[in-house]
């Protein structure tokens, strides 16, 4: 077993079992934040404790497989973990400061038909360390502060509550990273019961939702988890996160042509959004081969854009940022694995 596989608590309580005080695991998670490689290089530990360690488990970092940058300064990168397995994390440069989008799974079960993350369901959750260790590494590798998380990488972060959970309480701590839970968006397909706890556990965080379409018909036809979640429970319960919190939901709308983005479809969309504080990113579809679906040209986005703004709901057409490295969700793995550039 790798240490860091532990959640704080759990190594709290594994070094409690061999007699150590609790600043111990302080002392080891600023280790961690700092990049330590092996138990030998936490110098501030007794010899004793960190020999007693590395005899009991393994401490393994993970790796930069893979780094392309697009001429937009958008940066891709693919991580191994110890197992193997591989996610990918995006650094994105933006007026306002540096964001990095994190995978919290390898693969996806949640069976959206227009992602290449889903394509061949989920593989592993992902651990909390091994969401850290994406921003870890790409900080390091880039050398540029990175100001904001988003979980909208591979993965659907609500079906890996608890490590998610516990990745954005280290992350935040000031003793490693110290990024403020309002730098942090996390992004859901829509699993209803979670966006309330999210809400209550991390009221000071922003969400952003995956829509899609405007009614139920049409959500359940691209997106399987509306079936489970329909959108008579969804957006009551967003609008409860936007009260609750008072803070502005994002909502996600990947325009696809001849599905989803005539005039109709944004009318339908004005109207369940109405009187809700919240925002709309409207991104032309990134295409994936497998999918058959189509995008839809900038003109046409911006014009969708203009019309939703008429009927007052706040909205923005989303850059097209490295669209020359593969950035769509799940598409670095897929091809670099169907490649077997690894
Ligand atoms: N599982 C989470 C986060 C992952 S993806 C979620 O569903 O929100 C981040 C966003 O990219 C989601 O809105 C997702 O629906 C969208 N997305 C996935 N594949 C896409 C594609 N090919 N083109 C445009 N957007 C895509």
């Amino acid at each position: 077993m790798d240490f860091k596989d532990l959640t704080r608590k759990e190594r709290s309580e594994a070094l409690a079992a061999l007699g150590e005080k609790p600043f111990r695991e302080k002392q080891i998670f600023r280790w961690i934040c700092a990049g330590a490689e092996n138990f030998g290089e936490m110098t501030d530990l007794p010899a004793a404790l960190r020999e007693k360690l590395a005899e009991r488990c393994s401490f393994e970092r993970g790796k930069v497989e893979l780094c392309q940058t697009s001429q937009d300064g958008t940066s891709k990168f693919l991580i191994s973990f110890p197992d193997g397995e591989k996610a990918e994390t995006v650094f994105m440069s933006y007026e306002y400061g540096n964001s990095l989008c994190v995978s919290t799974q390898v693969g996806c079960n949640m069976g959206c038909v227009f992602c290449a993350s889903g394509i061949g369901g989920k593989v592993r959750d992902l651990k909390a360390w091994e969401m850290l260790e994406q921003y870890l590494l790409c900080a390091a590798h880039t050398g540029k502060p990175i100001n904001h998380i988003v979980l909208m990488g591979m993965g659907e972060p609500f079906d890996n509550y608890s490590q998610v959970s516990a990745f954005l309480n280290d992350i935040h701590d000031p003793k490693g990273v110290g990024l403020s839970f309002r730098n942090i968006t996390l992004s859901t397909c829509g699993l209803v019961p979670y966006i309330q706890r999210f809400a209550e556990e991390f009221p000071q965080a922003n969400l952003a939702v995956s829509l899609h379409a405007a009614t139920q018909e049409e959500r359940e036809k691209i997106m399987p988890v509306a079936k489970a979640y329909p959108l008579s429970e969804l957006i009551p319960a967003c609008r409860q996160h936007a009260e609750a919190t008072g803070r502005r939901i994002t909502f996600e709308y990947a325009l696809i042509r001849g599905k989803n983005d005539s005039q109709q479809h944004c009318d339908k969309l004005a109207s369940l959004l109405r009187g809700m504080n919240c925002h709309v990113n409207l991104i032309p579809l990134n295409p994936v081969a497998e999918s058959g679906f189509s995008t839809v040209s900038r003109d046409a986005a911006h014009r969708f854009a203009q019309s939703l703004e008429n009927a007052g709901i706040p909205c923005t057409v989303r850059r097209q940022l490295g669209a020359d490295i593969d950035a769509a969700c799940g598409q670095l793995r897929k091809n670099a694995l169907a490649q077997k550039r690894l």
